[in-house]
């Protein structure tokens, strides 16, 4: 979990205080946000390239706030971290999410899976497995088609609570994906104790392919390894057809990526996907 409070330029300097200004601004308006549900999910696709079609979709949170401004998460979720408001707004998301899948479902994307993103203070709650279930029975949905993302960063300080909550999650069916991995330093053989489905390779690897020798054998190496676990992987980031070509070769994990679509509403993904394959 990233600090904010690690990011405040140095004390007293001008750059402090209208960085902590900007803060206060942000997370008093967030309050509000909740309440006046200025928050929206937009829907990245996540496909299969050898079988031609998207398996899923991870939703990713915009806030419209009331000038009509759309703000990206990673300017407000770590000052909601901080805040202490990032539990609501987490439970927030999963319920669109639920309800915004069956939506995708009735339309014609049946087998579609759906991926939120979740802060550690989430998978800290005991709790967390019967509010899952409610919320899915409630939409309509199976607990197999929610996948809950974590990152690598968050396992590396919170590992002896979360582990048993993500346990308790696996044995009802709910899918769990480790997010950003190669960021947080961990090693590869830490991944064999983690009751995780998928990991998913962090763009900053993607980046240099096709290219890169260093990031081909590191993404080589994360293939070979997510193979023999069994673990799904999904290849974050991939933005041109030599990344997709070069990936293929390396070991055909699931992609996602500005190639296959920026992140869209639901409307957007079942007009874009659901009469066609997608190559
Ligand atoms: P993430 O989970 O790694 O999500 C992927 C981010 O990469 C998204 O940015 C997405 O728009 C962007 N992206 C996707 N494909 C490409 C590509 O081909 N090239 C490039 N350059 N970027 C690509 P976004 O939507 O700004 O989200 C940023 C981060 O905010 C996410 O990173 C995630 O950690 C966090 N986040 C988003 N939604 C939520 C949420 O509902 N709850 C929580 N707790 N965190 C969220
Ligand atoms: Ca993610
Ligand atoms: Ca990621
Ligand atoms: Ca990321």
């Amino acid at each position: 979990l990233v600090s904010f409070s690690a990011n405040v330029p140095g004390a007293n300097s001008e750059a402090r205080q209208s960085f902590l200004m900007k803060r206060m601004t942000i997370e008093g308006a967030l309050h509000k946000a909740l309440e006046r549900s200025e928050f929206f999910l937009d829907y990245q696709p996540i496909g299969d390239p050898a079988a031609g079609r998207i398996v899923a979709v991870e939703a990713l949170i915009r806030w419209r706030r009331c000038n009509g401004e759309i703000v990206r998460p990673d300017e407000f979720i770590p000052v909601a971290e901080e805040a202490g408001l990032i539990s609501h707004i987490d439970e927030w998301v999963v319920r669109r999410a639920c309800a915004d899948l069956a939506a995708m479902h009735r339309a014609g994307l049946t087998d579609l899976r759906v991926s939120v993103n979740m802060a550690a203070p989430e998978f800290m709650r005991q709790t967390l497995p019967a509010d899952l279930l409610a919320v899915t029975r409630a939409a309509g949905i199976e607990p197999e088609h929610l996948c809950l993302e974590l990152t690598e960063r968050m396992m590396m300080t919170q590992a002896d609570t979360i582990i048993p909550v993500m346990h308790a999650l696996r044995r009802q069916g709910f899918r769990i994906s480790l997010d950003d991995f190669g960021t947080g330093y961990s090693s590869l053989a830490r991944l064999k104790i983690l009751p995780i489905t998928s990991v998913k390779i962090d763009r900053s690897f993607i980046r240099g392919l096709p290219g890169d020798m260093h990031d081909r054998a590191i993404v080589r190496a994360m293939l070979e390894l997510a193979s023999d676990m069994r673990l799904a992987i999904v290849a974050e980031g991939v933005e041109t057809l030599e990344q997709m070509e070069a990936l293929a070769e390396l070991g055909d994990p699931l992609i996602q990526g500005y190639l296959l679509g920026k992140p869209a509403s639901p409307e957007q993904i079942v007009s874009a996907y659901s009469r066609r394959a997608w190559q």
